[in-house]
């Protein structure tokens, strides 16, 4: 199981120190074979590249720039320069992302950019509450993954993570029965090795017990609770146990 860490825009250089019980919780047995990737914002990447040197634990970026190439845009980042300072994955498409206008255009743009430069996608995909109401979490799921992922043929390498809008930073999830349901949608899409698929939305250590054995579910994104060193452990430990 992976278990990815999104900071947002949150952290500074003292959260750090907050690293050091991850750290070794991810030397220890109990961790089996779970997967740690840390996705900080782009100002902290060098400095968890540095600390996490001598553990296991991954490190990814929030968002790039669609360009692969270097050139005048002001404020971003691409690929290659995240690559540059330690990173391996990079989250694209997020729903907080999305809904300051990135579209699936783009979007398909930057994965590819991704995985020139040799960074695995972390491909967030999900409807909105009126979209659920209006019964259309599927076409949307299939909206975003047609476009999204047009002409990109090789997905084994990729995540895909289930991040309803309507669940993110809200405390509610999805019934495990509606979990299972589309996260089977979501894998039928794909003929042979599909991508992994993550499940992401207000995960926390009381609720993980209800979602941590869906069907073909290789792990989670988590958010809020990432920030708190204690909860991201718990999380890991409540999935195995
Ligand atoms: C996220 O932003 O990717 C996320 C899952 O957030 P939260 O866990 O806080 O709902």
């Amino acid at each position: 199981m992976y278990f990815v860490a999104n900071w947002k825009m949150f952290g500074n250089l003292k959260s750090l120190n907050s690293l050091d019980k991850v750290i070794k919780f991810s030397k220890s047995k109990e961790i089996k074979k779970g997967r740690l990737i840390y996705c900080p914002p782009y100002t902290l990447i060098s400095s968890f590249f540095k600390k996490f040197k001598n553990c296991l634990i991954d490190i990814g970026a929030q968002n790039c720039h669609e360009s692969i190439d270097y050139g005048p845009h002001t404020g971003f980042v691409n690929c290659k320069m995240l690559k540059d300072i330690g990173a391996n994955y990079v989250i694209i498409g997020h729903s907080e992302n999305r809904s300051k206008g990135e579209t699936d255009k783009i979007i398909n743009i930057k994965i590819k950019s991704a995985i020139k430069a040799k960074l695995k996608v972390i491909f967030c995909i999900g409807e909105t509450l009126t979209e659920k109401r209006k019964k259309k979490t599927r076409s949307v799921l299939s909206k975003q993954i047609k476009i999204g992922l047009n002409k990109i043929k090789k997905k084994s390498n990729m995540f895909i993570a289930y991040e309803p809008v309507w669940s993110i930073g809200t405390g509610k999830i999805p019934s495990t029965k509606e979990l299972e349901q589309i996260i089977e949608f979501i894998k039928n899409k794909f003929k042979g090795r599909s991508p992994k698929i993550l499940y992401g939305g207000s995960v926390n250590p009381k609720n993980i017990k209800n979602i941590k054995n869906i069907n073909n579910l290789n792990g989670f994104l988590v958010g809020g609770a990432s920030q708190n060193p204690k909860k991201f452990i718990d999380i890991v430990k409540k999935t195995y146990n």
